[in-house]
């Protein structure tokens, strides 16, 4: 994304310049779209310059998705991010009345009059640059800019929306090309966890969480933010604190690792239920054999998790190819699959739309060996049974049975983070 300075954000208490994102569950129905005007009125008072961008009303995006579903099982991805941007436009119209009716001047730009600019990638774009020119000029009459998230308009103004959560990555990147001071990410949640507090009770609040673990949370399933908006944070040193709408508490602050004071071993537990698998069995083993696999995958714009291949065995030198995709990319994955089976001679594909990926993520992970071990034991001693397992510098990740999640997330999180003293385990 273009911009044009870089500064290192100010300490609390001296911000001027901010941007607020207040998501789906925080602007859920009127009363709480007069909660955050009213939240915007006090920020007021500190911040003189103050963009908000909003995301839909919750289950607004979903349910506009389930519409198009009635009428087509393959929507053209034009049209429906046309669609899905209705949910922000409307979003923005109704905090900005909200605001007008407790006497906060305020104005509502869309993504095409802000103007966000994208690539084309209907569904997912990613923001090329961020003209701030008419956001300055409602900062320059008093006024609060409510901008819409998750859209943009590319070269062309064709309406571009950027992926599921991309409200944070809107905000983050308004944040990076109006050079603010903080980005404050309002959520149902007091801020950023070891894991999801709605799957596990004993989850603890992070004070400070570094880029890095943020970005190996967000990319294995932790949607508290969208992981776009962490890499444009980290790549332009945005300062983003995660907290509640619904309630004052202190919240969690994404910030460069220099600034983490302890070292832990394990800072975050993470999950994505909606994982599928498919095995390619018995491909003709050959150079070129993964590429004539997921060539066909790439051009379909497909997104491969996890990828195992198995030795090649027998005399007639075969292996098996086993990846995962998100469960919603299943029916389409399989039927590419089953073209390029039938092609090489394969002797089948096998799927799995009842699998789930369970991660744990911490720096301290870089200089101490063993944690790999002990996870697969936790795991091991509650039954789980392990199909596929992939690693990072920071992060091990493994594909168990869908319905073990829950327990699976619960027994890493015991393993390795300690809930009674209310902090992240250290590193011994
Ligand atoms: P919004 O609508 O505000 O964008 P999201 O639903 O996208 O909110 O993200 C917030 C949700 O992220 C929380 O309600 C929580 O269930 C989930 N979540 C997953 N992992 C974590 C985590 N490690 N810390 C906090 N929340 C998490
Ligand atoms: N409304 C969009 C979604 O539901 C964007 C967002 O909420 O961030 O994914
Ligand atoms: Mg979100």
């Amino acid at each position: 994304m273009a911009r044009t300075t870089t500064r290192q954000a100010g300490a609390p208490g001296s911000y001027q310049r901010v941007v607020q994102k207040y998501g789906g569950t925080s602007v859920a129905d009127p009363d709480r779209f007069r909660a955050v005007a009213e939240r915007i009125k006090r920020a007021r008072e500190t911040y003189s310059e103050l963009a908000v961008v909003v995301s839909a009303m919750s289950g607004e995006t979903n349910r506009l998705l389930g519409l198009a579903g009635e009428l087509s099982a393959n929507p053209p991805r034009r049209e429906l991010d046309v669609l899905l941007a209705s949910g922000e436009q409307v979003s923005v119209a109704l905090l900005t009345i909200a605001l007008a009716d407790i006497g906060v001047s305020a104005v509502s730009l869309l993504g095409d009059q802000v103007r966000i600019t994208t690539d084309s990638s209907f569904g997912r774009a990613r923001i090329q640059s961020i003209d701030v020119s008419r956001v300055e000029e409602v900062f320059a009459e008093g006024a609060v800019a409510v901008v819409a998230g998750f859209q943009g308009v590319d070269a062309r103004h064709n309406i571009t929306t950027l992926g599921r959560g991309g409200s944070d990555t809107s905000a983050v990147a308004l944040a990076a090309a109006l050079n603010a001071d903080v980005c404050e990410i309002y959520t149902d949640v007091s801020g950023v966890f070891t894991t999801d507090p709605r799957v596990c009770p004993d989850a603890v609040k992070l004070d400070r969480i570094s880029y890095d673990e943020m970005l190996e949370l967000a990319g294995v399933g932790a949607k508290v933010l969208q992981i776009r908006s962490v890499e444009c944070a980290s790549r332009y040193k945005v300062r983003v604190l995660v907290r509640s709408s619904f309630s004052d508490e202190e919240g969690t602050y994404v910030v460069p690792e220099e600034q983490i004071m302890e070292e832990v071993l394990v800072s975050g537990v993470a999950f994505e239920r909606d994982e599928a698998k498919v095995t390619v069995h018995g491909l003709p083993d050959s150079p070129g054999l993964a590429a004539s696999v997921f060539g066909p995958l790439a051009d379909a714009g497909l997104v491969i998790d996890m990828i195992v291949q198995t030795a090649t065995v027998g005399e007639d030198r075969r292996t098996d190819i086993t990846f995962t995709v998100g469960s919603k990319d299943l029916n389409e994955a399989v039927s590419i699959i089953n073209v390029v089976a039938d092609r090489v001679g394969a002797l089948g594909v096998m799927q799995s739309g009842r699998v789930a990926k369970v991660s744990v993520v911490g720096l301290g992970m870089r200089n101490h060996a063993g944690v790999a071990a002990r996870m697969f034991q936790v795991l091991a001693d509650e039954g789980i049974n392990i199909q596929m397992i992939s690693t990072s510098e920071i992060k091990i990740s493994v594909i168990v049975d869908g319905e073990l999640v829950d327990k699976a997330v619960k027994a890493l999180h015991a393993a390795f983070i300690s809930a009674e003293t209310g902090a992240a385990a250290e590193v011994q």
